[in-house]
Parts: structure tokens; sequence; C-alpha cells
């Protein structure tokens, strides 16, 4: 086994341990391996092992990398995580089989008529209930005591929920970054819990993805109802410094 394979293993039986330990079935959770600055030949290997998933953070470095993977697409979804820029909008349907950062209705009705030309391109709200200001997200930090900032956000939904070319299939957040992975607890309930409130509210659409935990708190985020979890560094090694 190669390193690769081998790191893809231990990922999984951490994530199986996590779902034991919460009480959940380990088929409900799907690990995306997160391969933003590493090269295609690493993905290729990633692919051999059995992964299926592939998380991306930026349109241009993802462009040539699922090119040259193209022999091997059939079975592999990718999967876009990172901030989404309006004008890669149509790069960004044509490439990717579902974003995970839908950050602004803005966004989404660029992303709705890209996407007119294809099926309907599978979407997750990324939120941020931390208030951390570098993340990206709908700003809904302390939603829980802010009824006017929640019926904003509903409206917002309801907006999105209309356009014709997207499917909405719940939320995504990124807890905020510290030494101690249950730090991210109270970030990854507050997402959880917001997804319960927009399926009681949207009950027509599909709320049950929760894209949430990276390599350092993903055990703390299956705890708390992750279906995705993004993980890089665990299987694939460190980054260069500036990502
Ligand atoms: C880089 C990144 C990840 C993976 O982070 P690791 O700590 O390497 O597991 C997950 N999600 C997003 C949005 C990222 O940008």
């Amino acid at each position: 086994m190669n390193e690769i394979a081998a790191n893809i293993a231990a990922v999984r039986e951490r994530i199986a341990a996590a779902a034991r330990h919460a009480g959940r079935p380990e088929g409900e959770i799907r690990l995306v391996g997160v391969t933003k600055t590493h090269p295609a030949e690493l993905v290729a290997q990633a692919i051999e092992a059995g992964l299926t998933d592939f998380g991306e953070n930026r349109v241009q470095e993802a462009e040539p990398k699922i090119a040259a993977l193209a022999d091997r697409r059939a079975g592999v979804a990718w999967h876009l995580i990172g901030h989404l820029q309006r004008n890669k909008a149509k790069k960004a349907a044509e490439l990717f089989d579902i974003i995970h950062s839908l950050d602004s209705l803005r966004l989404a009705q660029a992303l709705d008529r890209a996407a007119a030309e294809r099926p309907a391109l599978p979407v997750l709200l990324q939120v941020n209930v931390s208030g951390e200001a570098s993340k990206e997200g709908f700003a809904l930090a302390g939603w829980e005591e802010r009824p006017a900032l929640l019926d904003a956000f509903f409206g917002e939904v309801e907006a999105l929920l209309a356009l014709p070319h997207l499917c909405v299939g719940g939320l995504m957040t990124i807890a905020p970054w510290g030494p101690d992975p249950e730090a991210a607890r109270p970030a990854f309930r507050s997402a959880r819990m917001l997804r319960d409130r927009l399926a009681q509210r949207f009950p027509q659409a599909d709320w049950s993805a929760l894209s949430m935990g990276m390599t350092d708190d993903f055990a703390v985020a299956i705890g708390e109802g992750a279906t995705l979890v993004r993980v890089g560094r665990a299987i694939f090694g460190a980054r260069a410094p500036a990502f």
C-alpha cells in the first residue's frame, strides 16, 4: 500500500470510530479529499486507492487538474469548496459536480444562469456562524438571538430556492481555527441547528447535507452531524505555507 492509500485508510478508520461514537451509521459520512496545491499525480493515487470525491478551492487551479484526470472523470466527483467570484461562475458550473461555497444570492443568480446548459447544479449554502471576519459565507453569527438576521436570511433562501438550475442540498461551514478541536464544536452545532430550522421553514427543499470538519476537527464535526468532511493534510500531507 502506498502512503496515500495508507492515509486514506487511516482517515476512514477515524471516520468510522467517530460515527460509532456518535451512534451514526458510517455510510452517512462522505470523505472529500482536499487536493489544493497538490498535483494531479497524487489525486490519481487517491483514485487508485478508491477515493471518489475531491475538493478544490480555486477554479484556476482546479481546471488543469481536472483536465489532466479527464480519463478518470467517470465515478469521480469534484467539489468546489473555496470562495467563488461571480465572473468564474460559468467555468465553475462546467467543471464541478457540487459547489459547497455558495455564499450570496448574487452568486446564486450567476450560477443559476451558468448552469442553464447542464443538469441542475448541486449547491450547499456556506454559513458563517462564528463571525470571524476572515471567513466567507452568509453572515449568521449569533442567529439564535437575532430574529431579524434570520428573517433576512430566510428571505434570501426563498429567492435562492426559486432558481431553476440550482439544487440546494444543505449547508457548509468552516469552524474558527484553534489548537483544540473541541473549540470548533459550538460552530458545528450552530450550523446543524440552523440547518434544522431551514428544514422546518422550507420543507420542500433537501437540507440533508452538512459539509463541516477538516483534518483537525472532523471527528468533532461528525459528532455534530457532518455528512461531508473535507480532509486535506491528513491524506495528502502538509501544504506550502501560502495556503
Ligand atoms: C483547505 C481546506 C480544507 C482542508 O483542510 P485540511 O486542514 O488540510 O484538512 C477543508 N475545507 C476548506 C474550505 C479548505 O479550504
